[in-house]
């Protein structure tokens, strides 16, 4: 157990002790001039991982989808992209500002949007049209709590973009995730996109970064974009030294925070008053809602706090997220927690 159990998210999570080693004896350059061998080696061995040709380190999963979908869009485009998509709502806007393209939402289910309906939106040939550019899946979707979009859906949506000629972005902040409880190779859930990123600073533990990984040319316009985001980092290997143990070390261990995500919702969907449908929780989000009580979520998670467990409000609903630093134990306190709260 932790002093505190933190479930508000996954971000938490701090460089494990091999990490500050790693860090100590990484071997740095000038990251700009492509001369950081550790930066360079953390590209490769994820694009690899991937089975994709480049990548690229980035400084946040929102740097990496953003600029994703740049390289794609042209300023004007449209791009399609489900309804409760962290690059739509979580990214602060930067669809509009960095991407220049705006958005044609599909309301999913859990997250996974219909090909029919994906192939539905994308615009004919006029000039009064926007031009489609794009469509992007998440995966798992952070929004429908952590939920793994199946690899039909994936391939179906991928056959779509691949025959009317428009792009494939995944964001894969949390592929990691999706990976680990099915199984399915990453490379295998990678191939029908163009570009993918992924996060090292979550379940990982990296303290910073992402990857956006694609093919050399696309890759080769996204170090210029990151550039001019003001991206362009210079002895960073000492941030990719993290990364490189997060993506070899890290991914197989994410299978404990889904076990415990499963015991808290479990946990909490038998309390009175708990709405929660555990057949969303496959991986390690727990999002569920407290109906007639929505007002008094403020008041009930700072109730919650002064009992060392903390959860995050979103919606009207609660979130809470297994990760690196939350164990058993706090999840056995987080549910004590809560029935006490609740009482
Ligand atoms: C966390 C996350 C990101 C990246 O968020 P940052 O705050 O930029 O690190 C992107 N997409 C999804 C689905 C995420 O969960």
């Amino acid at each position: 157990m932790h002093t505190i159990s933190d479930f508000r998210s996954d971000t938490v999570t701090k460089p494990t002790p091999e990490m500050y080693e790693a860090m100590a004896r990484a071997e740095l350059g000038d990251d700009v001039l492509g001369d950081d061998p550790t930066v360079n080696r953390l590209e490769q061995i994820t694009a690899d991982m991937l089975g994709k040709e480049a990548g690229l380190f980035v400084s946040s999963g929102t740097q990496g989808n953003q600029i994703g979908l740049a390289i794609h869009c042209r300023p004007g485009d449209e791009l399609i992209c489900e309804f409760g998509a962290h690059t739509y709502n979580n990214e602060s806007g930067a669809m509009a500002r960095i991407a220049c393209a705006q958005p044609r939402p599909i309301k999913g289910k859990a997250g996974v949007m219909d090909p029919a309906e994906v192939e539905s939106l994308i615009r004919p040939n006029n000039i009064h049209n926007p031009r489609t550019a794009l469509v992007t899946v998440e995966n798992t979707h952070n929004g429908a709590g952590g939920t793994i979009v199946p690899l039909e859906n994936i391939r179906a949506i991928g056959e779509v973009a691949k025959r009317r000629n428009i792009k494939y972005h995944l964001d894969g902040a949390r592929l990691w995730n999706a990976h680990v409880a099915t199984g399915i190779s990453l490379k295998e859930w990678c191939r029908e996109f163009d570009t993918v990123s992924v996060c090292l600073s979550k379940g990982l533990c990296a303290p910073v970064g992402s990857v956006l990984c694609g093919n050399k040319s696309d890759i080769e316009r996204a170090r210029y974009l990151r550039k001019q985001l003001g991206g362009g980092m210079r002895q960073v290997g000492i941030l990719a030294a993290c990364g490189i143990i997060s993506v070899t070390k890290m991914v197989a261990r994410l299978a404990e925070d889904h076990a415990n995500a499963r015991k808290l919702a479990e946990g909490l969907a038998a309390m009175k008053g708990v709405q929660l449908d555990l057949a969303t929780v496959q991986t390690n989000i727990v999002f569920f809602s407290l109906p007639g009580r929505e007002r008094e979520l403020p008041a009930l998670i700072e109730k919650l706090q002064a009992q060392k467990v903390l959860a995050m409000a979103l919606g009207g609903r609660v979130r809470m997220v297994t990760h690196h630093e939350v164990d058993e134990e706090d999840v056995e306190r987080a549910l004590m927690a809560w029935k006490t709260v609740l009482a």
